[in-house]
């Protein structure tokens, strides 16, 4: 099983280390190798995906992935910023479904801005389509930059665009996953609108005839954003395109307490993954040992299952991190009177401490 860890830039590198930690505490066959990306690998090398990391990732099972940026690139041309990493990955990787779940953990009830009620038991997964829509089209402005801005231009614009390929996958994904859960997918649009999201809706209500055993419901993306905060355990599985899936999943991200608990994977029609907190660097508190590692090692988890079909290992991650939790141990992000605080390295050890006693147990 060939892993390539890509730690990243801000706290990407404290992190990884940890949930590699978590990896290598299971006594598993792996092949791991790091290499560097995003701003590190700018700084090193002058390009933030350089090849022999994108061949590394290519050449891997399923890549562990921390996270890309700090404000210090700002000012480059966009191609060199390092968040085009990530973007290059799952580009050249055609890692087209983004799996984030939002679970809420009983313990975590009070760190979420929801009153307790409302995300108690809370457990949705956003499919996010990862490869097409705005991000992928053609931008207007580029060829004029000048440092990454565009002095004395008139208009800037970026298209907007899905092919019906592209929706099928997603629609298939997303049905197959509710299938596993509550069977019911809500896809989330812009249909009222935008041209691009009534072609959307029309494809995933044509995929849904496939699957008489799953409800499908249509949500404008304004009427989810509200939903999400009002009564998001309605949710089940939601799938949507990809700038409403990075907005909604960050907002729902929020919902389960902190960012800093949830994990992501991005897979290709191969269960080749790439797996990564839902968060970014984190520059304001990067190099301090005060990040949560949880969803990284959570992360971590997700891989095992999907694409290294080690579903057993997964499972004692996953448990060792409500251990945890119930514990009452808590990284900052998480911390609230009556819990003890620890630092990044210290939940990772706990986490090992917590898989080791399993296993002797
Ligand atoms: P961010 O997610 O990095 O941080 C938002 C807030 O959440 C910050 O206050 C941060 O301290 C906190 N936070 C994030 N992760 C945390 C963790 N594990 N533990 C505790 N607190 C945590 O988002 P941002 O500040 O908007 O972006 C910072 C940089 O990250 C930017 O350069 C952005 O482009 C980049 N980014 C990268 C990715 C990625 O690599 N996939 C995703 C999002 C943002």
């Amino acid at each position: 099983m060939k892993i390539a860890v890509l730690p990243g830039d801000g706290i990407g590198p404290e992190i990884v280390a940890e949930a590699v930690k978590v990896l290598n505490v299971l006594d598993l066959p792996f092949e791991m190798e790091s290499a560097l990306v995003g701003g590190a690998a700018f700084d090193a090398h002058g390009h933030p995906l350089p090849d022999a990391t994108l061949q590394l990732a290519k050449d891997a099972d399923a890549v562990l992935f921390g996270a890309v940026g700090d404000w210090k690139y700002d000012t480059l041309d966009r191609p060199l910023r390092p968040e085009q990493a990530i973007l290059g990955l799952r580009k050249n990787l055609g890692l087209f479904a983004n799996f984030r779940p939002a679970i809420c953990y009983e313990q975590l009830v009070d760190a979420s801005s929801l009153k307790p009620e409302l995300v108690a038991g809370l457990d949705i997964l956003i499919i996010r389509e990862l490869t097409g829509d705005i991000y992928f089209g053609q931008p207007r402005g580029r060829r004029t930059a000048v440092d990454g801005h565009f002095p004395g231009a008139d208009e800037a614009f970026d298209t907007m665009r899905y092919s019906r390929p592209e929706i099928e996958r997603i629609a298939h994904v997303a049905f197959q996953a509710a299938r596993k859960r509550d069977k019911r997918v809500t896809s989330v649009d812009k249909a009222n609108v935008l041209e691009t999201f009534q072609f959307w809706k029309d494809i995933v209500t044509e995929v849904g005839k496939e699957y008489p055993d799953v409800a499908l419901d249509h949500m404008y993306v304004d009427n989810a954003a509200m939903q999400l905060v009002k009564a998001p355990k309605k949710f089940d599985v939601i799938v949507t395109g990809n700038m409403f899936g990075d907005i909604l999943s960050d907002a729902a991200a929020m919902l389960t307490g902190s960012i800093g608990m949830l994990p992501s994977a991005s897979l290709n029609a191969k269960n080749q993954g790439l797996y990564e907190p839902s968060h970014g660097s984190a520059p304001d508190i990067a190099g301090k040992g005060v990040a949560n590692p949880l969803a990284t090692i959570l992360s971590a988890a997700m891989m095992l299952r999907f694409s290294l079909q080690q579903a057993a290992a997964a499972d004692r991650i996953e448990s060792a991190v409500q251990s945890v939790l119930a514990q009452g141990l808590r990284t900052a992000d998480i911390y609230s009177a009556g819990t003890v605080k620890v630092g990044t390295r210290e939940m990772g050890d706990a986490v090992v401490a917590a898989i080791t006693k399993t296993t002797k147990g």
